[in-house]
């Protein structure tokens, strides 16, 4: 495909959809480049225009059906597809697209599942090991948080460690090479009280797989990482922090004095990696209840205080969160929003001043916020889940070799989360096979009321996706599928 780029100013375009951004800079820049495609007739300014409008929308709305973007841009069938085509032969348009209010969209989720082909592979049924594959290793779990789905006194019997860490193994093992960063442990109940994970992440990193644990921390101790050596394999331990105090924690998680443990176990787990010249990641993910904004500040101090112990080494990120439930709507009150982006805004200056070397990961919501948009997560309902939901994109396995089909579905004991399972991993049967089994038997369940509980956010993204691509499949405009990521025509 002709593409054109460099002569004119790029940087106009690529900055189009951005808040603030010089609209008319940007079709001047695009008239330019359409002068150079050949395409100087009657109407190119007017193209011009569509085209950045059409960046912009999918900037700030990024799960637009072509449909809607033609009949918000007010042109017939012949001319829209002429847009899509010129679209594509101006790569900066794409560029204005990821960097627009809503942008982690694609370079966070779609743009990267896009490049391996699991977005097409689900929207045509066809089977694929999953891109994401989460282990839920743990037998239970030592808190009790009032926010978790996980059904009270429910958990996995020991005796069905041996075989369940056999059966992960196995997985582990089937991961293709190509596919490094697709395993992670998580929960589900928290992986820590599983005493084998040490010798499955040996397993992984034998295999140069990059896994992330996902934990509490609670039993994250020097005891357990003596005892489990196999855990210095991992490529990055994220823990939730549920407080920065004893109090707080115990409000949420009902375990007395969880903070304080919680708050040793990093500091000394950051002394124990700089000794080991370990390279695992070390991260928090931090969760702003609501009100609690101004925790934000606090929260930089705490990091600050880990790195007093290892100040050669220090914490390397932090994904913060704003918690969703019990807004119906799932949006922000105004002047909530205004606190929480003026709080973000302190938080990010701040860190950078104190912990100048932490990333922070504010997630596609707050980011929006932050950069002053009104942030809107895709809400999933039961309506708009898909039948056959995502097992090529992501998957999740139980100690029973389970496999769910959302993440937060595998909890033992959930009431209808057995519905989402696509089948069980067995000594004869791989996870490959019950993906593929599953895909093939052409799967519909059929969604209740309180299902979309069972879609984290990851899930809510992708089913919004797959959505979108399979709407502009079947609105004929299948060559140009949810604008970037097709392999347009030339
Ligand atoms: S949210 Fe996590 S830490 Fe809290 S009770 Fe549930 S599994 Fe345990």
């Amino acid at each position: 495909m002709d593409t054109v780029q460099a002569a004119a100013p790029a940087p106009a375009i690529q900055d189009a959809a951005r808040p603030g951004g010089d609209r008319a800079a940007a079709i001047e820049a695009v008239r330019i480049r359409l002068g150079q495609l050949g395409d100087t007739g009657d109407g190119a300014r007017q193209r011009a225009e569509h085209l950045v409008d059409l960046a912009t929308r999918y900037g700030s709305h990024p799960f637009t059906t072509l449909e809607e973007a033609r009949h918000l841009l007010g042109v017939d069938r012949p001319a829209f597809a002429a847009l899509l085509g010129l679209f594509h032969r101006v790569p900066e348009l794409s560029t204005a697209v990821q960097r627009g209010p809503q942008g982690k969209y694609w370079t966070n989720t779609i743009l990267p599942l896009e490049r391996t082909g699991a977005l097409d592979a689900a929207v045509h049924g066809r089977p694929a090991f999953p891109y994401s594959v989460g282990l839920y290793p743990g037998p239970t779990c030592m808190f009790r948080c009032h926010f978790c789905v996980r059904v009270t006194g429910a958990r996995y019997e020991t005796s069905a460690l041996k075989a369940g860490n056999a059966m992960f193994a196995s997985v582990i093992d089937e991961v293709p090479e190509t596919q490094p960063s697709t395993v992670y442990f998580s929960g589900g109940l928290e992986p820590l009280t599983n005493p084998g994970l040490g010798e499955l992440a040996a397993r992984g990193g034998r295999r140069g797989l990059d896994m992330t644990l996902y934990t509490n921390a609670y039993a994250l101790t020097d005891r357990t990482l003596e005892r489990q050596p196999g855990l210095w394999s991992l490529h990055a331990i994220r823990t939730s922090l549920y407080g920065l105090s004893d109090e707080e924690y115990e409000a949420t998680t009902t375990k007395p004095r969880a903070f304080g443990r919680v708050r040793e176990n990093l500091g000394a787990y950051m002394e124990r990696r700089a000794e080991h010249g370990a390279p695992t990641r070390l991260g928090l993910n931090y969760i702003i209840l609501p009100g609690r904004a101004d925790r934000l500040m606090d929260l930089v101090d705490f990091v600050a205080g880990l790195d007093e112990r290892s100040p050669g080494r220090p914490l390397d990120f932090v994904t913060v969160r704003e918690d969703y439930s019990g807004r119906d709507d799932g949006r922000l009150a105004a002047d909530e929003r205004a606190r929480l982006r003026d709080a973000l805004r302190d938080f990010t200056a701040y860190a950078r001043e104190r912990t100048p070397s932490l990333h922070i990961d504010l997630g596609y919501a707050l980011e929006s916020l932050r950069s002053g948009v009104d942030a809107r997560l895709p809400r999933i309902t039961p309506a708009a889940m898909r039948g056959s939901a995502h097992p090529q994109i992501a998957v999740q396995v139980d100690l029973l070799g389970d496999v769910y089909l959302y993440r937060e579905s595998g909890f033992p004991g959930l009431a209808g989360a057995d519905r989402y399972i696509a089948g069980r991993v067995t000594p004869d049967r791989s996870l490959h096979d019950v993906v593929r089994a599953f895909v093939e038997s052409n799967p519909h369940i059929e969604p209740r009321p309180g299902d979309e509980f069972f879609l984290d956010g990851f899930d809510q993204v992708v089913t919004a996706r797959l959505n979108q691509m399979e709407q502009d499949v079947a609105d004929g405009w299948g060559a140009y599928r949810g604008l970037l990521g097709a392999d347009a025509p030339a």
